[in-house]
């Protein structure tokens, strides 16, 4: 007899069991998975199939029948539509939980270490103290309602249309005065939105960056031409915008772009009023961010995660770092602090010069830069130099570290690995070739960067095997 499985529209009840690697809720109906976005663990909900494949199934949740004890009110009314928060209806006790066990399972899946070791070595995850208004970068698609009116917000899950939202919470509360502004401005004066279907209007973003520990605030309109009409008054009537306490605007930009992309930022920025950046701390150490810079969104748990990175990398003064994928700089100038000599690899030459230009205005002197592949810059730098290195700090991007890249840090043979990693799965992947070549996990902890999405960042420290 042949089986029957679901098939698309079916709709089924379905107890939510557990949580896929991106926040979605997942089920089982008739022995297969299905996985429903905005479903929350303990759900018994009633789930529309959209999707079904041979071995699992997509689902919409069509009703809540019994909600989960981890369910809370979420603070947004779009958090549904919006692409930008996974697990916002979820506890913020049981997001901390649930990505903790994430990187556990990684670990001990596809990484291949025991649970009785995770047991032991893991620390708890650290979370935030206030899970909303985290973030110190936004940037606002800007379009055009049915009525003709030009709307800032958010572009809704996996598309290009807007949901209209100008008090996102996982931004400064004062963003929402600073967009009405603009968007008035544009009504006032009939500036058009950009339409990215004909290639018509002006303006097509704005980016909001906040230095939270300066109160500093960059706003940068995206443009579709080269200059933007009234600016004198634009810049007037942002200034003249009453913010939150010590939270000041003191620059003010355009970035052309005129190309048909999905790249939001041009290629440059031209500052119509004030200085060309922010400034802002992470710890001690002060950055200049301009509007094409790249910085971290979350500063406040950055500097939680830079923190446990120098603990991990146990720092006497003595030292030579390397800090591979360093970005602008961030985790080698936290480490130049306590170490002799740090050296940092990055692929985006800006970046590098960033690093450089950070390094100069807190007076680092033993930090150097290289642009390249760390996978590249790395075995060259061993087969001609034969650099050395006491630590290596690694922080890649979610694809981890490449293996020519990981061979050559074991024949550096440094004494300690901190391996920073914003994808426990390919961290667990990368620990596990460590650790069939001389290294052994010491220890390691969650850190929430992102609040309500899915994401999570690991620190491990690996030491050389006695
Ligand atoms: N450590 C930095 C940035 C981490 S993000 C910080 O904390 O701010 C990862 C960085 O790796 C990005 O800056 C990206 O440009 C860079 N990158 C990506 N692939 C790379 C490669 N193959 N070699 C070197 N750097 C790379």
């Amino acid at each position: 007899m042949e089986q029957t499985y679901f098939k698309k529209n079916d709709v089924v009840t379905i107890t939510i069991e557990d949580m896929g690697s991106d926040g979605e809720g997942v089920g089982k109906c008739q022995g297969y998975p299905v996985f429903v976005k905005d479903a929350i663990i303990g759900d018994v909900a009633e789930v529309k199939i959209v999707k079904a494949k041979k071995n699992y199934a997509y689902g919409r949740l069509e009703k809540v029948l019994k909600p989960s004890s981890f369910r809370v009110e979420p603070k947004c009314p779009f958090h549904r539509q919006c692409g930008g928060c996974q697990i916002q209806a979820m506890s913020y006790e049981k997001q901390l939980e649930w990505k903790e066990n994430k990187i556990k399972n990684n670990l001990q899946r596809i990484g291949g270490l025991s649970g009785e070791l995770l047991d032991r070595i893991m620390e708890p995850i650290i979370g935030m103290e206030e899970p909303y208004h985290y973030r110190n970068k936004a940037q606002y698609p800007i379009g055009t309602d049915k009525n003709g009116k030009p709307v800032a917000g958010f572009y809704a899950g996996r598309t290009h249309s807007i949901v209209a939202n100008t008090d996102c919470c996982l931004g400064p509360k004062e963003n929402k005065n600073i967009l009405e502004f603009i968007l008035a401005f544009m009504e006032k004066h009939a500036i058009p939105a950009y339409d990215e279907k004909n290639g018509k209007g002006l303006v097509r973003h704005v980016l909001i960056r906040t230095g939270f520990a300066t109160g500093e605030i960059m706003v940068c309109l995206v443009i579709n031409g080269k200059t933007f009409p009234k600016s004198r008054e634009f810049a007037d009537g942002l200034l003249g915008l009453t913010l939150e306490g010590e939270k000041r605007i003191v620059s003010i930009s355009v970035s052309p772009n005129m190309r048909n992309t999905n790249v939001i930022m041009g290629d440059r920025a031209e500052t119509l009023w004030g200085k060309p950046y922010i400034e802002d701390y992470i710890g001690e150490i002060k950055f200049r961010i301009s509007p094409l810079s790249f910085y971290q969104v979350n500063p406040v748990q950055t500097e939680k995660l830079y923190r446990l990175a120098l603990e991990y990398a146990g720092l006497t003064g003595k030292e030579t770092v390397w800090d591979l994928y360093c970005g602008i700089g961030t985790i080698s100038l936290f480490l130049a602090k306590k170490a002799k000599q740090v050296y940092g690899v990055e692929i985006v030459p800006q970046a590098i010069r960033d690093a450089k230009e950070n390094a100069k205005i807190n007076q680092i002197e033993n930090a150097e830069f290289f642009v390249g592949k760390a996978e590249e810059v790395l075995p060259a730098k061993f087969e001609e130099e034969r650099i050395y290195a006491d630590v290596i700090v690694v922080d890649p991007p979610r694809k981890g570290c490449d293996e020519a890249c990981l061979n050559t840090m074991v024949r550096m043979k440094p004494e300690r690995i901190v391996y920073v990693s914003c994808d426990s799965a390919t961290l667990a992947r990368d620990l596990k070739y460590l650790g069939e070549n001389g290294y052994e996990v010491v220890r390691g902890r969650g850190v929430d960067q992102f609040g309500h999405s899915g994401h999570v960042e690991t620190v491990v420290l690996m030491s050389k095997a006695k």
